[in-house]
């Protein structure tokens, strides 16, 4: 007894009788056999249940009971993946309605089993041009389906049946939709193929087609009614048959050369973006959210970081960490106090508090040779270059033995170097200060800052002793600069620094202002705005995901044939839920470079009107990444779903 290569026994099939409808039995117990190289007509009239059949057949829907051995193997227990396996290497469908793919060429169709079973590329065009030759399609290689005749396409969908073997080609009702001339030609074009020994098995209403086959199955209300030839079942097999034995070794071989992962990503790219090119404009359209998302979290942390830049460089300049007491309390008819180096002493004792350092200017005469001008003098202790955060770019600061010894020396800043020496060194030179000589031992740096009239390298600084007694003539502080430990205790410093002054005079004649503080809060509000922001590109790139769900969910429903007829030919759940993922990946990832190109392009805009913004490799890498894993998550759902439809319904879909 030779192995039937297919064998159906008592096979039923039931749609419904969940609910209140009573189930309808479309198949009622079929059994049969068919032997490797048979040419079989299953004939029936409309509704009888041949399709039920076929599907059952090619493994594209599984019996509600009954056995199904192929090659003596049971089908009804494999998985999903060896149903799909049984699909590419063994079976063949050809369809009434063609069903080809309609964005791909002819010779792509006829490509598409081989890429599921993992044909290099170069590999595959050969045979599908070979094929589509032999099929006298050798001009329409690169014809869409709408650019052929019927039966042009369905001589391709032969040809795709024919890729990975065609051992068994299930056609259902293969010349329905044809002419008669058409309709004979696809007809000699089986009984070619079953004489170079491919088993075939036709499904029709017409008996006229159905003489054609060498034996002929009659089906009526899901039974089998008659069957031409019971005598088939001992016919010997013929020379250049396989026997179902044979067949199966060979398919188990097939099975083996699966393509590399990066082979198999870069056939769902080219596919992705084919489709996504057919789309664009609604692509881009869907993919606002994802761009503005992606373009705004660049140009929002370019700016942050360009602002914060500025911010810390205002610390700087400023220095991180100090406070001022001014004479006179807040209220102009309030009491108008007076601050002296005892108060310095206090502020000194204060908790946290570095550096206390008296301040007192005035406006004084500067001469040196035929040279006089006016400028600001600065009596300042020998801190001030901490405090000021000043340091000489000639010479030296003055020390506290200065202080002490009412010393008569002097530094000058650029602007008044410039108006009394020059180019020339002044160290060591002598200048009169309101007619008190003094010593030059040093010229500060540059500070290039102007504020208001004042130029702040226009000015002389003294010891504030030698200042205010031998030149100003007053111990009344201008103010007191005062430098803190602790950034964090500012506010606690600057409210002991009152209660230490308020003790000592009585009354609050003074007045605090604590820089450290408003500096820390202008960087605060800072990070709240950059924090804003963030949350606004935030939220743009969840609606751009939503986007691109809606896209993926649209793109699963117009191609839900598409997907069916890639699940006939072999496709595995996760062939189509690859497909599906790198589509939404490219998707976004298209939507993410866009990002960052306008992202730049609106900081480049920015930089250039001369707007502080730092852009940072981290952020753009990072948004667009975002805008892939965006893709990522929100393509899942539609792409699990694509996966798991139910071939049978999806290939009769519209
Ligand atoms: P044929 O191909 O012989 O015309 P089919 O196998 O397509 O017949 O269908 C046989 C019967 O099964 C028909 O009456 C049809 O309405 C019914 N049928 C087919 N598919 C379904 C389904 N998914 N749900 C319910 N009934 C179905
Ligand atoms: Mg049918």
């Amino acid at each position: 007894m030779v192995t039937p290569l297919i064998e159906l026994g008592d096979v039923r099939k039931s749609y419904g009788g969940g609910g209140e409808e009573p189930p309808v039995d479309v198949l009622r117990g079929v059994s049969l056999s068919i032997q490797a190289g048979e040419f079989v007509a299953i004939v029936g009239a409309s509704g009888s249940g041949k399709s039920t059949l076929m599907h059952i057949l090619g493994c594209l829907d599984r019996p509600s009971s009954g056995r199904y051995r192929f090659a003596g193997k049971d089908v009804t227990s494999f998985n999903a993946d060896e149903l799909a396996w049984l699909r590419r290497e063994a079976f063949g469908f050809v369809f009434q309605g063609y069903h080809l793919i309609a964005t791909e060429s002819a010779r792509e169709n006829v490509e598409v089993p081989a890429i599921y079973s993992g044909a290099t590329p170069d590999a595959r065009r050969a045979r599908a041009t070979e094929l589509l030759s032999r099929l006298g399609l050798g001009e329409r290689l690169d014809h869409r389906p709408n650019q052929l005749s019927g039966g042009q396409q369905q001589r391709v969908s032969i040809g795709r049946a024919l890729m990975n073997g065609g051992h068994i080609l299930l056609a259902d009702e293969p010349t329905g939709a044809l002419d008669s001339k058409s309709g004979a030609e696809v007809m000699a074009l089986l009984g070619e193929l079953s004489d170079a020994g491919h088993t075939i098995i036709l499904i029709t209403h017409d008996r006229q087609v159905a003489a054609k086959a060498r034996r002929m199955i009659e089906i009526r209300d899901g039974q089998i009614v008659a069957d031409s030839a019971s005598d088939h079942a001992s016919e010997r097999p013929r020379p250049g048959v396989l026997d179902a034995t044979a067949l199966l070794a060979s398919m188990s071989r097939g099975a083996s050369h699966t393509a590399s992962l990066l082979a198999d990503v870069h056939e769902a790219l080219r596919a992705a973006w084919r489709v996504v090119w057919n789309n664009r404009f609604r692509t881009l359209l869907t993919l606002l959210g994802i761009i503005i998302g992606v373009a705004s979290v660049i140009v929002m942390l370019a700016i942050g970081r360009g602002a914060e830049r500025e911010v810390i460089a205002k610390l700087a300049s400023f220095g991180t960490n100090r406070m001022y007491v001014t004479p006179g309390g807040d209220n102009a008819r309030g009491p108008g106090g007076t601050l002296d180096p005892a108060d310095v002493e206090r502020v000194a004792h204060v908790p946290n508090v570095a550096v206390a350092m008296p301040f007192l200017s005035g406006q004084v005469t500067l001469r040196s040779g035929n040279a006089d001008i006016r400028t600001s003098l600065w009596s300042v202790s020998p801190d001030a270059s901490r405090v000021l955060n000043w340091k000489p770019v000639r010479g030296v600061f003055f020390d506290a033995n200065d202080e002490r010894n009412l010393a008569t020396v002097a530094l000058i800043g650029k602007r008044v170097r410039e108006k009394l020496f020059g180019e020339s060194n002044p160290v060591g030179k002598h200048v009169l200060v309101n007619n008190v000589p003094f010593l030059v031992i040093g010229e500060l740096e540059e500070k290039g800052a102007t504020s208001g009239d004042a130029d702040d390298d226009d000015v002389i600084l003294v010891p504030y002793s030698t200042g205010s007694r031998r030149v100003l003539g007053t111990t009344h502080l201008s103010w007191i600069s005062v430098l803190i430990d602790q950034l964090d205790l500012a506010a606690e410093t600057a409210q002991q620094i009152g209660t230490m002054l308020e003790r000592a005079h009585h009354v609050r004649d003074f007045q605090i202002y604590n820089r450290a503080a408003s500096v820390k809060a202008q960087s605060e509000t800072q990070d709240m705005l950059t924090l804003m922001l963030g949350l606004i590109a935030g939220i743009s790139l969840l609606v751009g995901g939503i986007g691109v769900m809606n896209i993926m969910l649209m793109t699963v429903k117009e191609r839900t044939r598409e997907i069916g007829i890639r699940i006939a030919t072999g496709a595995r759940q996760r062939d189509i839920m690859r497909q599906f993922l790198t589509e939404a990946t490219l998707i976004s990832g298209i939507g993410g470079a866009l990002g960052v190109l306008i992202g730049v392009l609106i900081g480049a805009v920015l930089i250039a009107a001369s707007v502080p913004t730092i852009f940072s490799v981290r952020a753009i890498l990072g948004a667009f990444a975002c805008a892939l894993v965006t893709g990522l998550i929100f393509g899942f759902m539609p792409a699990r779903r694509a996966a798991r439809l139910d071939p049978v319904i999806a290939l009769s879909s519209e």
